[in-house]
Order: structure tokens, then sequence, then C-alpha cells
């Protein structure tokens, strides 16, 4: 790690280049997407417009066709109606029954589908008297006849009925719901018509009138004509206008045919919006889809690699970030905070102020973890290291870098919080509750150690931080602890003791050496307590004081407790196998109390060792029954079943209860040296040990004095009626073959009358 910020910050080129890069092919496809789009939308334009025109150039066509074919019809009629005229002209002494005749023969009403009637009309003498209308036609016009002469003879509808008007008229008439389309012409005796109105009525015949019915008429215009309408709208009356085929439209063509009439077609023709053409829609719809395609597929190629170096980018800086924090917590790992305390010392090497780190470690954080679990342990780090977090400024550091341990570093600032204050509010802050799974509430303390420095490596400054901490320990916990000098040495001495410690069973620097105790009314030896020696290889002889605590806390005491009892059962047993009756004593450490296997554990050994379990007595001393009384009275009554007897050393020291004492199954009280030979062997100790002999005697429980050093203490016992007793002035702790010796003795004591009988092998 060269750069703190490339720790953090993750600098990463390609990281920061790919999104540049993907931003630039998105605009180039959308650029594509959208010229794509608008080509798609002229070209369908233009589709569109064609149609329209198309459809528009139709409807002329079809309007032109509309107006020749039903002028086709209308000159149809016309023709007959000339040849109707023609015929009255050329007829002389015209009647209207050869008038009928001649229509017969012409099977007219056969060939015209659309003539109602043809009708001829002629002149009265009287000028105002109704002239007198020969109708032929269909057979169904009969019934109209009336009606139809009437209207004729009354000249409704009839827009010229005068002989002075020589052309051709036409009209539109509604009678009795028939609606008709007709036309009359006037009919004289000469070829032309004579100049002066006078001669024409005298060369005057009549009329020649045709009525056609213009729905056929229309419908035969129409025949071959589709999608448009037809309208035929007469001079005379435009309300009577004619219509055929679809009314719904959009484009008009009138045409004023001959006669007066006009003639509509309508029709729909197609509208130049895109939407009113089919095809237009389905072309703007396929080239937009494949302008978009073709924009995908641009950008897909294009960021293909981008897309993979920006997932390069985000693993790696996801593997960063996981490389360098804790998974439980997210806070830093110990290589971030090696790697923090690294920056900041150099930094402080260039004249900054001195940095500052605080190891904290949770107290008893074991016991959380074994009464709740594994998870509720987890839970309870995350809400440690949030709560961390929480009172630090976003420039220091927090950093779990074990089980329980986090570390903080404060980065020099100038204006920076003394550590120490920091420390206090940690304190503060764990000390508050916290909520575990399960609504289980739990209070917890921590110790913190501190250290902080300028002119120092990483590693130093966390090691004396951690030396401090080791020292708020020991000075109690739920505290913190300023790291000095001084400490260095002292616990420098006692780590490598640790870890020498670690070694001295497989080289063998254990022994065990034995000190009796005695009955005191017969000076008998009753038991022998093993008590452990270690021979340092350049420490020279280490007392149990100064390493039995060591390997209590590491842990190393159940495998050296274990060697122990092995050892001293093998021994006993071979003194009884030699005769002589001797019970032996075990020092047992609460650590290995605690142990789930520890009675099978004892069993084992006393099977191995051949040796019946009264004969061995395990010492736990008053400080370790108070501190678990439920899981060590629940362990002492699994030995009790055993059948080893249980003393409960260095009595007095541990304010145990009476209570208490009832309850469990203890057969020996040791009453510690402090009161019979230490500084506070006064009256009072005296007064106490008679009160601790008599509750002993009530109780059951043997009594025991240890550490008689001169006559005057063992006279004090006797006095008080002490059972047993254990000093230096009765038998120092001695290797094993003296206590043999001591032993024979002391046999040889019990049985005066039979020495030599009873005399033991010399080993
Ligand atoms: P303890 O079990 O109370 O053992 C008695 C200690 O008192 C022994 O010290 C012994 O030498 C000392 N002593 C006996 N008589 C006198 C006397 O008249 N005057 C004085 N001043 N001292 C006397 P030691 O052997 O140094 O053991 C110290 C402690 O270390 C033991 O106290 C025991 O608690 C522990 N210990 C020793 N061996 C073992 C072991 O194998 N396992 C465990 N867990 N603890 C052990
Ligand atoms: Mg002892
Ligand atoms: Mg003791």
């Amino acid at each position: 790690m060269k750069d703190s910020e490339s720790v953090g910050g993750m600098h990463n080129p390609a990281g920061q280049k790919a999104p540049r890069r993907l931003r630039g092919w998105a605009l180039a496809a959308i650029l594509l997407a959208l010229a794509g789009s608008g080509i798609s939308v002229v070209a369908a334009a233009r589709t569109a417009d064609n149609a329209a025109q198309r459809s528009r150039s139709a409807f002329r066509l079809t309007a032109e066709q509309a107006k020749a074919s039903l002028g086709l019809e209308v000159q149809r009629d016309a023709d007959l109606l000339s040849g109707a005229a023609a015929f009255m002209q050329e007829t002389p002494g015209f009647h209207p029954a050869a008038f009928r005749r001649w229509v017969a023969d012409t099977r007219a009403v056969a060939r015209y589908p659309e003539l109602i009637a043809l009708a001829t009309t002629e002149p009265t003498p009287h000028a105002n008297a109704c002239p007198r209308t020969t109708l032929a036609g269909k057979p169904a016009i009969v019934r109209y006849e009336a009606v139809a002469q009437q209207a004729i003879c009354h000249g409704k509808g009839v827009v010229a009925l005068s002989p002075l008007d020589p052309k051709i008229v036409d009209f539109g008439l509604s009678l009795g719901g028939v609606h008709f389309l007709g036309a009359s012409i006037a009919v004289y005796r000469t070829p032309t018509p004579p100049g002066t109105a006078a001669g024409r009525r005298r060369a005057f015949i009549g009329w020649a009138t045709i009525a056609i019915d213009p729905a056929t008429l229309l419908r035969e215009a129409r025949r071959h004509l589709t999608g448009v309408g037809v309208a035929l709208t007469t001079r005379i009356d435009d309300r009577l206008t004619f219509a055929a085929g679809p009314r719904a439209h959009n484009a008009v063509s009138t045409t004023r045919l001959a006669n007066g009439v006009t003639e509509t077609v309508t029709g729909t023709v197609q509208g130049e919006s895109i939407l009113a053409d089919s095809s237009a829609v389905a072309s703007l719809a396929g080239g937009i889809a494949v302008s978009v395609l073709l924009a995908l597929t641009l950008f897909l190629l294009g960021t293909g690699r981008a897309r993979a170096m920006r997932i390069v980018a985000d693993k790696t800086d996801e593997l960063a970030f996981q490389a360098l924090h804790d998974a439980l917590t997210g806070l830093a790992n110990r290589a971030l905070v090696m790697d923090r305390i690294s920056h900041a010392l150099a930094r402080c090497g260039r004249g900054g102020p001195p940095v500052a780190v605080l190891f904290v470690d949770l107290d008893g954080f074991k016991n959380v973890n074994d009464t709740f679990g594994h998870s509720a342990g987890d839970e309870l780090l995350r809400t440690v290291g949030e709560r961390l977090g929480g009172l630090l400024r976003a420039s220091d550091t927090v950093g779990r870098i074990g089980g329980d341990e986090f570390v903080i570093v404060l980065e020099p600032e100038g204006n920076g919080t003394s550590p120490e204050l920091v420390a206090r509010r940690v304190l503060t802050a764990l000390a508050q509750p916290i909520t575990l799974p399960g609504e289980f509430e739990v209070r917890l303390t921590a110790s913190i150690g501190i250290a902080s420095g300028c002119q120092v490596d990483t590693e130093e400054l966390l090691r004396d931080a951690d030396l401090a901490l080791y020292a708020a320990k020991r000075a109690g916990k739920s505290r913190y602890v300023v790291f000095e000098a001084a400490m260095q040495t002292a616990i420098a001495d006692r780590l490598g003791l640790e870890l020498d410690l670690g070694r001295a069973l497989d080289h063998n620097e254990f022994h065990l050496v034995y000190q009796p105790t005695f009955r005191l009314d017969d000076l008998r030896v009753s038991t022998v307590e093993a008590l452990l020696r270690w021979q340092h290889p350049t420490r020279g002889l280490v007392a149990p004081d100064v390493f039995i605590p060591i390997a209590e806390e590491s842990g190393l005491i159940l495998e050296i407790g274990h060697w122990v009892a092995a050892q001293a059962c093998v021994q006993a047993a071979a003194w009884r196998a030699r005769g002589l009756d001797v019970a032996i004593a075990i020092n047992v450490s609460s650590r290995q109390l605690a142990e789930p296997g520890f009675v099978q554990e004892v069993a084992e050994i006393l099977e191995e060792a051949g040796l019946e379990p009264a004969a061995l007595t395990l010492e736990i001393t008053e400080t370790s029954l108070v501190r678990e009384p439920k899981r060590v009275s629940a362990r002492l009554h699994e030995l009790r079943e055993l059948g080893v007897r249980i003393a409960v050393d260095d009595f007095g020291t541990g304010y145990s209860s009476l209570a208490y004492l009832r309850e469990l199954p203890v057969d020996v009280l040791k009453i510690d040296r402090s009161f019979i030979s230490g500084p506070a062997s006064s009256d009072e100790s005296a007064a106490l040990v008679n009160t601790l002999v008599a509750l002993g005697r009530t109780l059951q429980i043997e009594t025991l004095g240890e550490g008689i050093e001169d006559a005057s203490q063992l006279r004090r016992l006797l006095d008080a009626n002490c059972e047993f007793g254990q000093g230096f002035l009765l038998a120092r702790p001695q290797p094993a073959k003296q206590i043999e010796a001591l032993l024979v003795a002391s046999a040889a004591r019990r049985n005066p009358v039979k020495p030599s009988e009873d005399s033991i092998p010399a080993s």
C-alpha cells in the first residue's frame, strides 16, 4: 500500500474512463436512432402524400366516369324523347292511340329500365282548358296517371309548358311519394320550329314528355362505379335532389349536366396525414424499429468493451473494499488500520502532531458469545463498531483487528481532541446497554490502551497500545491506560515468559514437588499436595505464583493441569502400590473446572493411573468457587459423584458465604496462610481461625491450617482444635524421593509395634 488515497478512494483510471466512453456510445446511438426515425417520418409522409394524391385523382376519375355514364343515360332518355317527338311530327293526323302503339313497338319500357312514362299532350282549342294527355309506360305508373296528368295539366313543376318554347325542358317532380325526373319537348309540324310565335302556334302539334325514375337512372349510371355517391339536383327545385350511393364523403365534384340538372359526385379521398395511410404507418413503424435496432446494435458493439471494463472496475473496487475491511462490521481491517497509522506517522514525521492509537478490547465478550450464541456475539460486535464509528471525526479511523479488538487511529490534525478524551467517550458509549436479538440486554465494559508517538514505526505504536491495554486489563478492566516506557520491559518480560511457557511442556521443563499435610494430633502424614515447578532454561526456577496466572490467562493451564494431575496420580498410585497409605492433592484452576470435559478427564486420569478416586483431593481456591457459583456447584457435585475429595484452598480470602458453603460437597477447608503465618496472624485472626474450625465442625468439613512456620502457630491451631496442618515447620515441598522416605517414617509412626515388618522396600 503506497498511498492512503489509493486505498480509500480506489483511484482507478479504467473506472473513470469507462463511464465517459459509455456516455459517448450512448450519445451516438441516440443520434442514430433519432436520424433514422426522422428519415422514417419523412418517408412515411411522402408515402401518405402520394397515397392522398392517388386517392384524389382516383376520385376525380370516378367522378368523371360517373358524369360520363350519367350523361350517357340522360342522353339515351333524351334520344327516346326526341324519337317520340319525331314520331308525333311525322305521323299525319297524329292520334294518341298511335302514340301508344309506337311506344309498345319501340319496346321502350324494356329497354329503358329507368323509364316511368312517355306522354303526349295535345293543346285544347281553349287556351285555359286542360290539355289532353296520353300516357304510355310501366303498368305501375298507371295508378299515378291521373296525378301525372293533373300535374301536367296544371303545369305543376313544368317549367315552360308553352308551345312558344321550342327547347326541351326538364323537371323534377314528386307526386304521391314517387319522384320523377322528366323532360318535355314541343312538337311542330315543320321540321324546324317556325320563326314567329303565330307560325309556331299554327304548327304546334303538342308536347312529348318523358318521366324517368331517378333512382333507377342513378343506379344504372353507378353500375360500374364503387365508393362514390351520385346526386342529381334539378334546376327547378334544388330541394328535390335524387341521390344514390354512400353519403359519407370528404370530396365533392359538381358538374352541370344539360338542361339544368346538376350532378354531384361525392366520395372519400384519403387525407395527407401519415396516420390516414396504413402503408405509411407501417413504413413509419418499420423505419423507427430498424433505427432503434441499429442504434442498439451500435451501442452494444461500441460499449461491449466499455462495459467489460466497468465490470472489471466494479469488481476491483469490491475486492479492494473486501481486502481492506472487516466483513462483519464493515470497519477497516488490520491491513487498512496499519496503512492509516503509517500514513499518519509519515505526516507526523513532516512536522505534524503525534499520532494516537487506541487499542480497545471488550471485557467479558467471550461470556456473551458463550451465553447467547455466536450470532448474538456478532450483533454485539456490529453495534460496538457503529458506536465507535459514531464517536469519531471523518479523518479518524476505526478498525476491527481481531475477535473483540478494535483500534482507533486519531489523525494528527493539530486541533486534535486528546486521546484520553476519546477513550473516556468510548467507555461511556460502550457502557450504554446493548439489546441483542431475543431482547436480551447486556452491558459491556471495555479496556483501552493508548499509545501515541511520532518517531516510531507502525508495529511499535500498535504494540505499545496493546501493552497499555494489557495493563488496563490487569488493573481491573473497564478503564483506559496510557502507555509508559516502563510497561514495555515488564510486559515484554511477561510476554516472553508466556512464549516460553508454551514450550515448557514439550521441553520437559516442569516437575512436581510434594508437600505433605499432617494430622495435628499425631503428626502423621494424611495427604501429599503436588506443587508445580518450572525449571526455566535461562531464568532458573520460576515460582508458580508467577507462571500459573500467565498459564491461566493464556489457557495453557488446561494442558499443564492435565500433565500435573496425570503425573501426581501416577505417583500416588505408585506409593500406594508400595503399601504407603497416602492420598494425593492437586491444585485445580478455575479455568480447568470450567471445562465441560473436566470430570471425564479426571476419571480417565484416575483410571489410567490405577488410583482410587477417594485417594485424590482436588484443591480449588475459594476465589474461583465464588466466581461462577452455579456452574462450580454443579461441577463439584459431579466430582463428588466420581468419588474424589474436594478441598477449598486459601480459605478466608474469597468471602464465600456460609450458606453457600453448605450447598457444596466440600471435604476440607484449607485456612489461608495469611491467618496462620502471614502478617495478619494477630489475635484477631486467631479468633477467626477458631471460628472457622468451629464452622468446619458444624458443617462436618475437615479444617487444615496452611503455612505453619513455627511452633506457636502450630500451638494456636491445636488450641483451636484444628485437625490438619501444612507448613514449612512440618515439611517443605520436596521431590518424590524424599517424600517417600518421609511417608515410610510416618507409616512407622502409625505402627510403632511392628516397624520392621511394615517397612517399605527402598525405591
Ligand atoms: P497453594 O495451593 O496454597 O500451595 C501452597 C503454597 O504455600 C506453596 O507454594 C507452598 O510452597 C507454600 N507454603 C507451604 N507452607 C508454607 C509456609 O510455611 N510458609 C510459606 N511462606 N509458604 C508455604 P507454591 O508451591 O509456590 O505454590 C503457590 C501456589 O501456586 C499454590 O498455592 C497454588 O495455588 C499454585 N500452584 C502450585 N502448583 C499448582 C498446580 O499444579 N496447579 C495449579 N492450578 N496451581 C498450582
Ligand atoms: Mg493448594
Ligand atoms: Mg493454599
